[in-house]
């Protein structure tokens, strides 16, 4: 049996491809009980997708997901329940969203410099709802022909020494943790399986998350093996945190799972949501 949670979703407002109304049908359609949506930074969906989950019967957990450099690297945090307008969050938010315009300069005139023109305004025609991303300009590259699908574009452009790569600072772990806790909510380390830091950088960003008041870690993500479940369902207990699971879906025949498709969390984890009263209703 699939799990009735899902703590990890995206809409149109970040990179997915259905609206937050459109998502809380699928989720509902699918099985799913209790939905976050964790948009890309920004909370511009919550309160559609609450309307939209009233309407369907299911328990919306107001979420989003936070890019952070840690070290150097990106790493994403997850707020789930939190309050979507304490200021910090609002202000730290809208810096970010900023910064990503700038950022996506920075990789049209890198794509310019390989011959591939027009990709700003390409991708701002696949981003008309909030955030700019990544996902934008390969959206656009596959319309041009550059590559078949979204995986194969981040294979070839993007990334790191690639045509359209764009060095850039996000939040510091900090503050993004910080914005989450202080508006009531709980932080979450997102899929620590897709971050190739090497296992002792690894403990040290888990310790240090959890020194900042980091509360938990996806164990169940589409974008962990079952072997991956498992490896970070014992980091979360050496390192007390608690285990979160969730899809990162992004719309039909986007990347990573379907919705109402991941196993439950592994026998020995204590869930996010242990002490959760909206959790009956997942019952
Ligand atoms: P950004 O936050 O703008 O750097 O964009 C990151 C987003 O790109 C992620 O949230 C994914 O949705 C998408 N993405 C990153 N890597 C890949 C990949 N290898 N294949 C497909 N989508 C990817
Ligand atoms: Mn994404
Ligand atoms: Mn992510
Ligand atoms: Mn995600």
């Amino acid at each position: 049996m699939p799990s009735p949670i899902d703590l990890h979703s995206h809409s149109v407002i970040s990179d997915g491809t259905l609206t937050p109304s459109q998502l809380v049908e699928h989720a509902a359609a699918r099985g799913v009980r209790v939905l976050a949506l964790t948009d890309h930074d920004d909370v511009a969906g919550l309160e559609e997708a609450a309307e939209a989950a009233v309407r369907h019967g299911i328990v919306l957990i107001n979420g989003v997901e936070i890019s952070v450099t840690w070290n150097g690297r990106t790493v994403h945090v997850v707020g789930l329940k939190i309050s979507p307008d304490h200021a910090p969050l609002v202000q730290g938010l809208a810096a970010i969203r900023q910064g990503r315009y700038q950022r996506a300069e920075g990789m049209a005139a890198s794509l310019e410099l390989a011959g591939i023109h027009g990709s700003l305004q390409g991708a701002h025609a696949y981003a008309t709802c909030g955030i700019i991303s990544r996902t934008h300009f390969a959206r656009f590259l596959v319309q041009q022909g550059y590559a078949k699908d979204v995986s194969a574009v981040f294979k070839k452009y993007l990334v790191k020494g690639k045509p359209g790569y764009q060095e850039h600072r996000w939040a510091p772990l900090e503050e993004a943790v910080g914005w989450i806790t202080g508006s009531g909510g709980i932080a979450v380390l997102a899929h620590p399986g897709r971050y190739d830091l090497g296992r002792v950088n690894m403990l040290k960003l888990l310790a240090e998350f959890r020194e900042l008041g980091g509360t938990g870690v996806e164990v169940v993500t589409a974008s962990h093996t079952p072997e991956q479940y498992h490896h970070f369902a014992r980091l979360s207990h050496q390192f007390g945190l608690l285990a979160s699971l969730g899809s990162d879906y992004h719309g039909p025949g986007q990347t990573y799972s379907d919705m109402g498709r991941l196993p439950d969390l592994p026998a020995n984890c204590r869930p996010v949501w242990h002490d959760w009263p909206e959790m009956r209703l997942a019952a």
